[in-house]
């Protein structure tokens, strides 16, 4: 793993005869870069994917909030904050550009991290439920690590969400924390399928609920929701909580844009 000189996190393949290293890029693609500038990674306990990113898959855009933004924005902050804790962490995706899902599980694979948490808003054309407590969603693996990890987002981020903000939210049936399963039993969503890193999805809330997306312009928010992040992040590497309150349904998921609709970043 491999950050190049413009801090772009990509995948070792080899090296090239004249000592550029050959690379996989954040859109799947191969290239050979120069290593100059650039810094090894190895070793790293987290790894936080901002979901989405480029101008194709922008996630979400509603009440003013673009999905894409805000992931990258909280990801960044949770990165401050576990290096605070003393805790080593990357992200998948360090601004605004596209990456396709498998190059975000390969980062986190290649690294050897102990877990990754891939950070996304819901929306929906739609109206859920209101409701007085959040609907924040937790998707996680088979494994029981990765479902301890969700079990210890969700209790934290909707704890802290209910106690900072008073608001009629969104929940729909998916609140909780649920593996989402393929009729014929295979993962349902690409970030939970790839990685064989302990990996949970987190839609932290609705970006759709035009009350919710007026906190979520806020600052003090990405503070609330990053020190939650952080709280469960360090208690699962602390070896806290068991995975229970599992909930489970069959699902199947659209496809999220491929190599062929994808941008790379300046790579040097
Ligand atoms: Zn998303």
């Amino acid at each position: 793993m491999f950050f190049t000189s413009t801090n772009v996190p990509v995948v070792v393949k080899g090296e090239a005869a004249d000592g550029r290293y050959v690379v996989t890029t954040p859109c799947g693609r191969e290239a050979t870069i120069d290593t100059a500038g650039g810094t090894k990674v190895f070793g790293v306990q987290v790894v936080i994917d901002p979901g989405h990113g480029g101008s194709v898959d922008t996630g979400a855009v509603q009440n003013g909030i673009i999905e894409r933004d805000l992931n990258l924005k909280i990801s960044g902050a949770l990165q401050t904050d576990l290096w605070n804790r003393g805790i080593s962490v990357m992200l998948t995706r360090t601004k605004n550009y596209g990456e396709v899902l498998a190059q975000r599980a390969a980062l986190a694979d290649a690294v050897g991290a102990k877990l990754m948490v891939s950070i996304h808003h819901n929306s929906s054309g739609a109206r859920p439920p209101s409701s007085s407590s959040p609907g924040s969603e937790v998707f996680v693996q088979a494994n029981p690590e990765s479902q301890r990890l969700g079990k210890l987002l969700y209790d934290k981020v909707t704890t802290a969400l209910a106690a900072n903000y008073s608001l009629s939210w969104y929940r729909s049936v998916d609140a909780g924390v649920l593996r989402v399963t393929e009729p014929g039993g295979d993962e349902s969503y690409g970030m939970i399928k790839r990685p064989k890193t302990p990996t949970a999805l987190v839609e932290l809330g609705w970006i759709s609920n035009p009350a919710e997306a007026t906190v979520y312009k806020q600052d003090q928010y990405v503070a609330v929701a990053v020190d939650a992040l952080g709280d469960a992040i360090e208690a699962f590497l602390g070896g806290g909580s068991s995975g229970t309150g599992l909930k489970s349904r069959t699902f199947t998921a659209g496809l999220a844009p491929g190599t062929s609709q994808c941008t790379d970043p300046a790579l040097e």
